[in-house]
């Protein structure tokens, strides 16, 4: 195991917990974080905020070594997979504090998406197996894109009604970062106190592929059919089922009622 000879060779002493399945890295930080000064994931984003969401209630710092498929986390703070670098964090890193998101009582790290995402990610889960690659996501995207009817919802962002019985798709971010290196929500920052909301009006997939490649071309935030604001609390509704997802999980159905939690994780990043 090389991460651990690295951080044994610089005379840290880790304790390494291999985690067993989805939420056993998060039981074990509940669990046995306190007795340790800093806790190190190594993992996806999934594992991080699985992890960050066990933490919650502590003022544990934590450190990131990116082994996942996206790593959205990493990248947004400049962190690689590498062993120079980790070292170099953990003995002279910048500590920064950055907020967290809340839905209905579930606590996310960089965002969650309302609609057609969350519809994928459902269609992934049917058959999905094991580990996950970028190549997975072809035929839930695909089926979705046939599928999806883009059903009208209602967005109120710190008391203002910003969208209204619209058809579309939202995403709520505390990240400028979404997979596969699109900026969606590009003006999100970490620690401002703020989600960031980007509303893609849309009610074919014609359109949608029309905002996907406005989003490449990172002109979609003057597109007039794209709402775009930050606000502490958003309350999205419909009278339609439609389904929603934090940092890549399916949870549940709307309404949904966002807010920020601002300066709820210690992060040690690369000095
Ligand atoms: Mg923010």
């Amino acid at each position: 195991m090389k991460l651990r000879e690295t951080l044994e060779a610089q005379e840290f002493e880790p304790y390494i917990h291999i985690t067993r399945g989805p939420g056993d890295g998060g039981h074990w930080a509940r669990q046995y974080a306190h007795r340790f000064d800093l806790v190190l994931i190594s993992g996806g984003d999934g594992t991080i905020c699985e992890v960050i969401n066990g933490l919650s209630g502590t003022d544990k710092p934590i450190a990131i070594f990116p082994s996942g498929t996206e790593n959205l986390f990493a990248r947004e703070m400049g962190v690689l997979p590498d062993c120079d670098q980790l070292i170099q964090t953990l003995k002279w890193g910048r500590r920064v504090v950055m907020d967290m998101g809340q839905v209905n009582h579930r606590k996310f790290l960089l965002l969650s998406g309302v609609g057609f995402d969350a519809h994928v990610l459902l269609e992934l889960n049917k058959f999905r197996t094991g580990n996950i690659t970028h190549l997975t996501y072809f035929w839930p995207i695909w089926r979705t894109l046939w599928e999806y009817r883009f059903p009208p919802m209602t967005v109120e962002a710190d008391g203002e009604i910003i969208v209204e019985n619209a058809r579309g798709l939202m995403f709520v971010s505390n990240i400028s970062r979404y997979a596969v290196g699109l900026r969606i929500c590009e003006q999100a920052r970490y620690d401002d106190g703020l989600l960031d909301i980007c509303f893609y009006h849309c009610t074919h997939q014609f359109r949608l592929v029309k905002h996907a490649w406005n989003t490449v071309m990172r002109t979609h935030c003057r597109d007039s059919m794209v709402t775009y604001r930050q606000a502490k609390k958003i309350r999205v509704t419909s009278t339609e089922p439609i389904p929603f997802e934090t940092d890549g999980d399916p949870v549940g159905n709307l309404p949904a009622e966002f807010s920020v939690i601002p300066q709820a994780v210690r992060v040690i990043l690369p000095p």
